[in-house]
């Protein structure tokens, strides 16, 4: 039960009641839980049937292209490609379930963070034939802590970057170290984000506003996931922005 008391002042100032209400939450724990292990089961259930799609997508698409029809396998490529994304969101739907549950894993590695940075800005650059994505890479720095955790969290900063820019064709990405800190940050010259809302992008579900939301699709996770996962390492993350200019994202790990 949750309990709750209000006193009642008359005239003078003086208590004279005391309002005592009791509320059950017991059905209400209950029922956020159920509703947490359905997501649970339903983003893993929805995984299952979506890779074997996408592995007879890939096979598809390496038959046609074999016998020379270009134009099938472009269709069949974006195919695939869609299936990317909709692998993307159950995984972030996933991920939302072990956090809650205390269940998200790390196992930390150690790892070379300006070779790795370079690696997935190489992969990600062929997604985008619109920016150039500059890489500035000068920490030199080996981390040790859960290396696809860390590389989720640079490509969900890299694809916000991409996906919030559709404008500009610039983006920076750099890695340095400052006061025992190793750094990375990218910098993207797009739509930017207000200082209001600068407080609430990593906050879980949260989007910034209103008619966007159907020009830029997306659930509003993954800002959340990846300062869990940075929170997780013992790190910083944080956003620096002018609205209109871009935005900067930046997180930290301690060396
Ligand atoms: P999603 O992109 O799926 O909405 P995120 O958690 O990655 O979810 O981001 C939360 C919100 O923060 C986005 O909806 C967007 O409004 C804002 N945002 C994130 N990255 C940028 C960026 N680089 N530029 C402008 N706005 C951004």
């Amino acid at each position: 039960f949750n309990f709750t008391y209000k006193p009642l002042f008359n005239a003078e100032g003086e208590v004279y009641a005391i309002l005592h209400a009791a509320m059950d939450v017991t059905k209400q724990v209950q029922l956020q839980k159920q509703k947490d292990e359905f997501l649970g089961i339903a983003s893993h259930e929805l995984k299952t049937p979506v890779t074997s799609i996408k592995a007879y997508a890939q096979v598809l698409e390496r038959i046609i292209r074999s016998e020379g029809d270009e134009k099938k396998a472009s269709m069949v490529s974006k195919m695939d490609l869609q299936l990317n994304r909709l692998t993307s969101l159950i995984g972030d739907l996933l991920d939302v379930t072990k956090i809650q549950s205390g269940k998200m894993t790390f196992n930390p590695v150690k790892f070379d963070f300006d070779l790795t940075i370079a690696d997935l800005v190489e992969d990600i650059q062929h997604t985008t034939s619109k920016h150039t994505i500059d890489i500035d890479l000068q920490s030199n720095a080996i981390v040790f802590a859960d290396k696809e955790r860390i590389g989720q969290v640079i490509i969900n900063l890299l694809s916000n970057a991409i996906k919030y820019s559709t404008d500009a064709n610039r983006i920076d990405v750099k890695s340095y170290v400052q006061d025992s800190e190793i750094i990375f940050n990218v910098r993207d010259y797009g739509i930017g984000i207000s200082k209001e809302s600068q407080r609430l992008v990593f906050d879980q579900f949260y989007r910034v506003g209103g008619s966007m939301q159907h020009t830029y699709p997306g659930l509003g996770l993954g800002l959340y996931i990846s300062a869990e996962i940075i929170k997780n390492e013992g790190g910083r993350i944080w956003v620096e922005s002018e609205e209109g200019k871009g935005a900067t994202f930046y997180f930290a790990l301690k060396m």
